[in-house]
């Protein structure tokens, strides 16, 4: 694939959800951010070790007459996890917000800022592909901590924050999670449209989103054939009881909620987010090329430092196979 073809984006097929991933450090406020949008507890929100999230989650919902899906991340970029527990959760994240997200939030808490979260659009880049960043945004959580400042005022007394924000193409926001305000998540879903329209109304994709995508497509067809006797028993009772335009609307009913169900049980399990490393690698070309540190200098060194050490060490094999054989790059 040339690299201008995978530099195209995913054009906005099914027209509406708005996919969006919750990226930062653990404890931000990522899972309250999530519970914000979709203004119920769709996500487990606390300081308490036993209820972090450890894996991605992905949960929907109507917001202010749209489709939303969130997806809520563990720290992807947290120190001390292993290099295989990084990959996975950056797999499951990746076949969760598949064909890709229209929004990448970086969550950052207020008055809570360090080096490392500075590296943070980078870390997406280098993840996720380059132009994520086109498709980036800062989120603030607990602008309660504002108290009469407003979050203009707050940013403008930072280098730092300037800097991140300006990466993002000055997109940010501010969400206080204890209070249910509807408007700030209104606020926030218009900024993602007006991002979405820069973007000229398509989210972001590549070849990982697309290969995640096909993977998800392949194993919900295996389901949908695997539940079928199911499904025709389920419509031979309604069929008995029902008929004409009733029925029709039933069999529509039972029809839409057969491939939700195996669209939501595919993206949790398929062939990419079960695939070893290296056929992700192989598979993923540049994208992952960053990750795995192959583009060497600079980004190698931030996920080494980002995903611990031992991640950006271990990888290092896996980098000789990307380069023989990646078609992106
Ligand atoms: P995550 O690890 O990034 O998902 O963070 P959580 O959503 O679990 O939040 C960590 C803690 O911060 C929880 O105790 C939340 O109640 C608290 N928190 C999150 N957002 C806010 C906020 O806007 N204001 C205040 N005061 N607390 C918040
Ligand atoms: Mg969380």
């Amino acid at each position: 694939m040339s690299s201008a073809a995978y530099k195209g984006l995913g054009a906005l097929s099914e027209s509406y959800e708005r996919r969006i991933v919750l990226v930062g450090k653990t404890g931000v406020g990522k899972s309250a951010a999530g519970n914000t949008i979709l203004g119920r507890e769709a996500f487990e929100s606390d300081l308490s070790p036993s209820s972090l999230t450890s894996e991605c989650k992905k949960a929907k919902g109507a917001v202010g007459g749209r489709q939303v899906a969130v997806v809520d991340t563990p720290g992807l970029f947290d120190t001390n996890f292993t290099q295989e527990e990084v990959l996975k959760r950056i797999k499951m994240c990746i076949s969760l917000s598949a064909p890709g997200p229209h929004a990448f939030l970086v969550v950052l808490q207020l008055g809570r800022f360090t080096q490392e979260e500075q590296d943070t659009v980078r870390m997406i880049q280098t993840t996720f592909g380059e132009d994520a960043a086109k498709f980036t945004m800062v989120l603030f959580t607990h602008g309660d901590q504002l108290k009469n400042q407003t979050i203009e005022e707050f940013v403008s007394q930072s280098e730092e924050l300037k800097a991140i924000i300006a990466s993002c193409y000055g997109r940010y926001h501010v969400f206080n999670n204890e209070v249910k305000n509807e408007k700030q998540t209104y606020r926030l879903l218009d900024i993602i449209d007006d991002m979405t329209t820069v973007n000229g109304g398509w989210y972001y994709t590549n070849e990982m989103f697309m290969r995640a995508e096909e993977a998800i497509e392949k194993e919900k067809a295996r389901l949908l054939k695997e539940f079928e006797e199911q499904k025709q028993r389920e419509l031979a009772e309604l069929r008995s009881r029902y008929v004409g335009g009733t029925f029709h609307r039933e069999e529509t009913i039972v029809h839409h909620r057969y491939e939700v169900e195996a669209r939501a049980r595919a993206e949790k399990s398929n062939d990419f987010v079960k695939a070893p490393v290296i056929a992700i690698a192989t598979a993923c070309g540049a994208t992952v090329g960053g990750l795995l540190g192959v583009a060497a200098g600079p980004v190698g060194l931030v996920i080494g430092a980002a995903a611990g050490a031992a991640v950006g060490a271990a990888i290092g094999a896996v980098s000789i196979q990307i380069s023989d054989k990646c078609s992106i790059q």
